[in-house]
């Protein structure tokens, strides 16, 4: 292919040093300006990882196919999958006109309540990082471009755009770092995103050991540093610190900003030049330079993209254990029981957030390969962290004030009481900071009986039922953690409703000054309390079953951006509820979706324990297509399972560790995240590591220990000894000889997962390299392999082992700028 460098030189030199500065800044919330006179067209960026969302609020918008969520790919353990999801992935971005990918999400699971590790691969820095390779690979082999982020310590929600993750060297390159170097090593990345937060006391969006010395010197990235959306804060500490293109736009501190800090000598010219280039480059590595096309976003509902979502929805699922229940029989009544059994959990909230195409829900999963008849349900309780939303058609009636004073001056519909405004609002009749809007609609209750409606709103908002104020955050507004940590906590009330009665909802709403993210939201909802009768009526299906399915879990809004989990117990009354279904049926298969790991006080009372985390649109079928046997559960955990919050190293027992203290948290375990802490305290996690069962079984043989100094391979022969198709993991750890650094007892340093047949047999291949057996050492700024004896285990959890080896090596160090 020719280069295109002599082309992009060519145009920066073409440009005044005002268009220059025009792309290093967003126009809008999703794309940068074009540069007519040169003919350079517009680049568009759209939110991922497990979808592409297009433009326009992070609520609604163009539909869009729901993959699985990271967590759920981390599952996988499979990179050629991760690639394979990429390259349909840069399918969905071009159907929303878009270029550039703000994906994959690599921040490392340290503590089990971060909001958003639903949207991150593994607690383990290798697996993540081969994963966000082979996604890598398979959008940027279709021209799209992918953003890695969040560059770096983003591993909590709390105090996100302000918080100092405090975190040593070391434990930055041997652990945070390495995904991201990967990513721009071995895929080429083309862009990566600051995070919200300071790193060890200064924004990453102006850091300029991150950007500039490690990750554009050590390393030689040659792509585009973007903010996260409003998580730049200056602008020359920003531009001479590395970072590109500040987003969202228009300008808040580039523009004329940086023209004037130019013209004050703050900023040189050739800083200004290099940014530019770098965004050109972008442009002409995803085709964007020459983009003149109108802006049009569309639908793409593929059927190869519902198959590969499928697929991949089971080769994620990880079977906890299994005493023979699963894979279902066909023949007999099965209860699908529980609060995700009719509502579909697809994926996490906050900006990964899609409107999908579809959501197939457990129960209509398996109504459809099954038959309704062959099914009964009971919900049993909730899981809700809010009510849940009012849905169908509302009225809309904007006012260009605050007070809904006058006539409307423009009337729309709205579907469903969830809803975010942002730029265009009313067809651009109001302004965003100044207008109100009246939502008219009803709701019909399905039974009779005391109702808990609930509203919250990044703005004020009131909700009356038929005619009477149920709840308020007008009047009572204070700021909670809800919309990106803009709106306020859920109001509720009660009120008593009429089965099939159909009552009038008005919603009132008035903008509000944000103090950060530019837009207003609102969430109103309702729900009948079950009580006690939901878990009756559930364990009587129970009894009434040949098997009960259970389907437990959380929802998008507990697994989501701007908050963390408050615990990892399951919410509601959860836990009690399958205690009592396990009790009335001994076969209870218990179907869990969570975006990590919740204390499992019944898990040795059931049956089975399916966890399937949150898949995208396909969820039911997936779930049933496991249940059933039709595919295998392929996942295994990327994360361990602690038996309980205070086990996970990251428990807030000392705050300045968790959740953070005074602006800051400590990242004081260093490189002991994950099974490296479990291990070091000799605190047995309840599913290890790497752990997951499968419907056949298989043996690992013939291992192979060969190379030479670091350069070391394994072989083995792993064959299927049951009577089913299935695949296994294997996995080598290291066990490092001493060191003058504490080191973990295992390091996981590589993989490899193999498809077989029944009675299949094929041999796996594993190879480490130097700087898999090495450590880094701060004050040489180099990777040193210390001298001495190396265990080497290959085993299929964390904690197990097939066969262990040993390597002596001689020491070895070379610097962190070596590639
Ligand atoms: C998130 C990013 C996202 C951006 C744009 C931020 O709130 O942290 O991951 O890409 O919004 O939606």
């Amino acid at each position: 292919m020719q280069s295109t460098e002599p082309r992009i030189t060519a145009l920066v030199d073409a440009m005044t040093l005002a268009e220059q500065v025009s792309l290093l800044s967003g126009s809008d919330f999703w794309s940068l300006p074009a540069i007519e006179r040169l003919g350079i067209g517009k680049l568009r960026v759209t939110d991922g990882p497990n979808g592409a969302r297009g433009g326009g609020a992070f609520i609604g918008g163009v539909r869009s196919a729901a993959f699985p969520v990271g967590i759920a790919v981390g599952a996988t353990w499979n990179p050629e999958l991760a690639r394979e999801i990429g390259v349909a992935l840069a399918e969905e971005v071009k159907s929303k006109h878009a270029h550039v990918s703000l994906a994959p999400t690599v921040n490392i699971h340290r503590s089990v309540t971060n909001g958003r590790n639903f949207e991150c691969y593994s607690e383990d820095p290798m697996l993540t990082a081969e994963l966000a390779v082979g996604y890598i690979s398979g959008l940027q082999s279709q021209d799209i471009a992918a953003t890695i982020k969040h560059f770096v310590g983003n591993e909590s929600e709390i105090q996100r755009t302000t918080i100092s993750s405090e975190i040593d060297e070391r434990t930055l390159r041997e652990v945070y770092l390495v995904p991201f170097e990967a990513a721009v090593k071995r895929a080429g990345v083309w862009a990566v995103m600051s995070s919200y937060n300071r790193l060890n006391s200064t924004f990453t969006s102006e850091n300029g050991w991150l950007l500039n010395t490690v990750l554009r010197g050590d390393w030689g990235f040659d792509g585009v540093v973007m903010s996260d959306w409003f998580g730049s804060h200056s602008t020359a500490p920003t531009i001479n610190n590395g970072l590109d293109l500040e987003m969202p736009g228009p300008a808040r501190d580039r523009g004329d900003k940086l023209l004037a800090t130019v013209a004050a000598g703050e900023v040189s010219t050739e800083t200004v030049r290099q940014a530019a280039l770098r965004i050109l480059r972008l442009m002409a590595r995803t085709g964007a330079i020459d983009d003149h096309r109108a802006f049009a976003e569309a639908a793409d509902n593929r059927p190869e993209h519902r198959a590969l979502i499928r697929r991949a929805g089971a080769e994620a699922a990880v079977l906890l254990t299994n005493d023979g229940t699963l894979p279902l029989a066909a023949k007999g009544k099965i209860a699908v029981i529980g609060p995700n059994a009719k509502t579909a959990q697809i994926m996490g909230g906050g900006s990964a957030q899609i409107n999908a195409h579809y959501r197939v829900s457990i129960w209509e999963g398996l109504a459809a390969a099954l038959g309704e008849p062959a099914l009964t349900h009971a919900p049993g309780c909730a899981n809700q962290r809010y009510q849940p939303t009012f849905l169908g058609q509302f009225k809309a009636e904007f006012f260009a004030n605050k007070t809904l004073s006058g006539a409307p001056v423009h009337v729309g519909d709205q579907e469903d009481a969830l809803v975010m405004w942002m730029e265009n609002i009313a067809e651009g009749k109001v302004r965003p900071g100044d207008f109100s809007v009246r939502l008219t609609g009803s709701y019909v209750p399905e039974e009779s009986g005391t109702h808990v409606a609930g509203i919250r709103s990044a703005g004020l908002a009131r909700l009356l039922i038929d005619g009477r104020q149920v709840c308020e955050s007008w009047e009572s507004w204070t700021r909670g953690t809800t919309f990106f940590e803009e709106g306020s906590p859920e109001m509720t009330g009660e009120v008593v409703l009429e089965a099939g009665r159909s009552y009038p909802v008005v919603i009132e709403f008035a903008a509000k000054e944000a103090s950060w993210l530019a837009f207003s939201a609102l969430g109103a909802g309702i729900s009948r309390p079950l009580g006690a009768q939901g878990i009756a009526d559930a364990v009587a299906a129970a009894k009434a079953a040949d098997v009960a399915v259970v389907c437990v879990g959380r929802t998008a809004d507990w697994d989501g951006e701007g908050q963390d989990l408050p615990h990892i117990t399951l919410p509601g009354d959860q836990n009690a509820l399958i205690a009592a279904v396990a009790a009335a049926n001994p076969r209870t298969v218990v179907v869990l979706q969570t975006g990590g790991p919740v204390e499992m006080p019944w898990a040795s009372d059931v049956a089975a324990i399916l966890q399937a985390w949150y898949p995208g649109q396909e969820v039911g079928n997936a779930v049933a297509d496991v249940l059933l046997g039709h595919a295998e559960p392929g996942g295994r955990l990327p994360q361990s399972f602690p038996v309980k919050w205070s086990d996970n190293p990251a428990h807030s027992q000392d705050p300045e560790v968790y959740p953070g203290l005074d602006g800051k948290v400590r990242y004081r375990e260093g490189v002991f995240v994950g099974y490296r802490h479990y291990q070091a305290h000799g605190i047995d996690p309840l599913f290890a590591f790497g752990h997951g069962l499968s419907y056949t079984s298989f043996a690992v043989s013939d291992v192979g220990l060969g190379g030479n100094g670091t350069d070391v391979t394994v072989t083995a022969r792993i064959t299927n000894t049951g009577t089913r198709a299935g695949s296994e993991v294997v996995q080598l750890y290291i066990t490092p000889a001493q060191a003058p650094v504490p080191r973990p007892q295992r390091e996981l340093k590589a993989f490899a997962k193999l498809h077989l047949a029944a009675g299949e047999s094929r041999e796996a291949t594993l190879t480490l390299c130097r700087r898999d057996f090495a450590w880094f050492d701060v004050a040489s700024r180099q990777w040193v392999v210390t001298a001495g004896q190396y265990r080497l285990v290959l085993a299929r959890t964390a904690d197990g082992t097939d066969w262990t080896g040993s390597v002596d090596l001689v020491a070895q160090s070379w610097p962190a700028a070596e590639r």
